[in-house]
């Protein structure tokens, strides 16, 4: 791909999305988030070919949040095989917040997906009983191409102290007997999956790694099986964005995960990661610059899932 056009398209990429800041709102449910800088905004490319382009704040340290449920899901599927893991947690987008019980209390016994909590809750209650959060920082930091990884801790003890409607997911979970380990171990490995300090670099490396395939082209070294790889990207693309999955889907053709810390994952399949961080997000808890960012991308570089390729087919 072009280096010049790439490089012309983040720059464009930049000012649209500043554009947008105004309109969102960093999340405040914990200080750790309130007191970020809204004005923030980072974006990183790591093509499969090696190359990296970066603009403004892509080496700011940012705690991945909902993102991680995207490493939690490869481990899960690679640790237990699809059958398993779809036994406890469904594959179809909810059309719900991020953190809605009412499908699941109402009509379900199993939650809609693993990009929902009470999806990503399921799944930490698998691999709570086999595997240590500090395997599953490793696990992270080499999936990311990021050995800087740490814990936040001051973000982990806020979320801990108010988590009160995870509880609540994860004892409805209880209740309807998905709950593959103790309750509160499996919120634990939740919340702590979700207080991983990423940059939008690490998540462009992380998209890297999804898009070729689950292989390190650097080394060669497979680090996500082909299978896994290719079922966590469809499910981003359906899921990814909770309620405004659709609609981004539509728009960019790119899939993608958000966090409410305003980080996103995204994977242009054998082609590119891309990692973006602007802690304003919209009312659905996604990254709000991440529309005209990623539309504006995936329109320049003709990288949407359904563009018309020029091809002599
Ligand atoms: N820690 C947050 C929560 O569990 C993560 C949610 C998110 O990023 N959307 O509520």
């Amino acid at each position: 791909m072009n280096n010049r056009k790439i490089i012309k398209a983040l720059q464009e990429a930049m000012i649209l999305g500043k554009k947008e800041i105004p309109k969102g709102r960093v999340a405040t449910y914990i200080p750790e988030l309130a007191y970020r800088d809204k004005n923030k905004l980072g974006i990183c490319i790591h093509t499969v070919n090696s190359e990296v382009y970066r603009i403004g704040d892509f080496n700011e340290r940012f705690t991945i949040q909902s993102i991680s449920k995207v490493i939690s899901l490869c481990k899960a599927l690679e640790l237990f095989g699809p059958e398993y893991v779809f036994n406890y947690v469904g594959m179809e987008p909810s059309g719900e917040a991020y953190n809605s019980l009412v499908e699941l209390d109402l009509n379900h016994n199993r939650p809609y997906n693993p990009m929902i909590n009470s999806g990503a809750i399921t799944v930490a209650g698998m691999l709570c009983n086999e595997i240590s959060f500090d395997e599953m920082i490793d696990y992270t930091r080499k999936v990311c191409l990021d050995k800087g990884i740490e814990s936040d801790r001051l973000t982990l003890q806020s979320e801990m102290d108010n988590c009160a409607r995870n509880r609540a997911i994860a004892y409805l979970l209880e209740s309807k007997g998905i709950m593959a380990s103790d309750v509160e171990d499996s919120l634990l490995l939740y919340t702590q999956m979700c207080s991983l300090s990423v940059t939008a670099k690490s998540l462009a490396s992380f998209g890297m790694i999804l898009a070729n395939d689950g292989v390190n082209p650097q080394n060669n070294e497979r680090l996500i099986s082909s299978d896994v790889a290719r079922t966590v990207k469809t499910i981003m693309l359906t899921c990814g964005m909770y309620d405004g999955s659709g609609e981004f889907a539509v728009l960019t053709g790119i899939p993608t995960k958000s966090g409410v810390s305003g980080g996103l994952l995204s994977v242009v399949d054998m082609k590119m990661g891309i990692g973006v961080y602007s802690p304003a997000v919209d009312d659905k808890g996604n990254c709000i610059a991440g529309r005209p960012i990623l539309g504006h991308i995936s329109k320049e570089l003709k990288i949407h899932l359904f563009q018309q390729q020029e091809t002599d087919l």
